[in-house]
């Protein structure tokens, strides 16, 4: 029988619609339309399968400004247990290092956990730092891009993680991390009824700094270790946006002489 299983769960802008704010040089998340990261999605599925299998309570643990809420209670419609939102201005800049603080202390105040699940990285910091961050301030082994999950006996699992040309078997002890790889089963659905119950009646937890007994200075831009110092936009490739009509012999003979003097 599992305790807790954690699942640290980003809201990410969708790549497509992301724009930067030149003077802080950070993602202007105003400008686009939000959604769960997707590799967090198949964390909370894996945790979901763990808790059918082998019983516990799975919880969300998010970082993020409080818009982030309707996020958070689908996954509690997918069938997270609880979830708690750690949200407080003074975290604004945080880079990976406070991210991962704020993440570790708000697990640890949780406490009983078995298994903390976060997604391989995010669709757009896309690190990978926060997951082994959490597990160095929590002082427990991590395994990075898990695609499958067994307990053992004794508080041991058995863990598959994807390599370059193949994949390897690992055996670690409770408590442990994992980053779980992007796609790697489908997410459920949110079940329906939970989601009208989700949006009406669960309360979320919303932990502030000072509830984690951290002080501002470890967090934001004060507490981070790095700083954006210069952002390069790339554009696009313009379109050549130009239609060919005529006979289809006509517009494979163009298409191929458009195309031979574009290479
Ligand atoms: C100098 C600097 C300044 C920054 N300033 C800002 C800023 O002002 N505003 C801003 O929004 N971002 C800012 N960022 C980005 C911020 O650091 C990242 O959003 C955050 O640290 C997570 O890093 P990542 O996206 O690379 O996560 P990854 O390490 O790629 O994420 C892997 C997994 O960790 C978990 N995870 C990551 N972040 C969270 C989270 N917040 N809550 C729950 N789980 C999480 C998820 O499960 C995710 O799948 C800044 C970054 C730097 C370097």
């Amino acid at each position: 029988m599992l305790r807790n299983i954690i699942v640290t769960m980003k809201v990410t802008p969708k790549p497509e619609e992301i724009v930067f704010d030149p003077v802080t040089k950070t993602v202007d998340r105003s400008k686009a339309s939000n959604e769960i990261n997707p590799a967090d999605k198949n964390a909370l599925e894996t945790a979901l399968q763990l808790k059918d299998k082998y019983g516990g309570k799975v919880i969300v643990v998010s970082m993020g400004p409080p818009f982030w809420e309707p996020f958070i209670k689908l996954a509690i419609a997918m069938g997270a247990d609880d979830a708690i939102l750690i949200s407080d201005r003074a975290l604004a800049g945080s880079d990976t290092l406070p991210t991962s603080l704020a993440l570790a202390k708000a697990i640890s105040k949780i406490g009983d956990y078995d298994i903390i699940l976060t997604g391989e990285e995010s669709s757009d910091g896309g690190t990978g730092q926060v997951p082994p961050g959490i597990a160095a301030w929590l002082g427990i082994p991590h395994v990075t891009f898990a695609s499958q999950i067994e307990m053992m006996e004794k508080g041991r699992a058995r863990v598959k993680r994807t390599i370059k040309g193949g994949y390897e078997i690992l055996e670690v002890e409770t408590p442990f991390l994992a980053s779980i790889e992007l796609g790697c089963n489908t997410p459920r659905f949110p079940d329906f009824r939970r989601k009208r119950w989700a949006e009406r009646e669960f309360k979320l937890k919303v932990w502030t700094l000072a509830d984690l007994g951290l002080s501002p200075e470890e967090v934001g831009f004060k507490g981070s270790a790095t700083t954006v110092e210069t952002l390069i936009e790339r554009k696009p490739p313009e379109r050549l946006k130009r239609k060919i009509t005529g006979p289809p012999e006509d517009i494979a003979e163009e298409l191929a002489r458009i195309l031979k003097s574009l290479i």
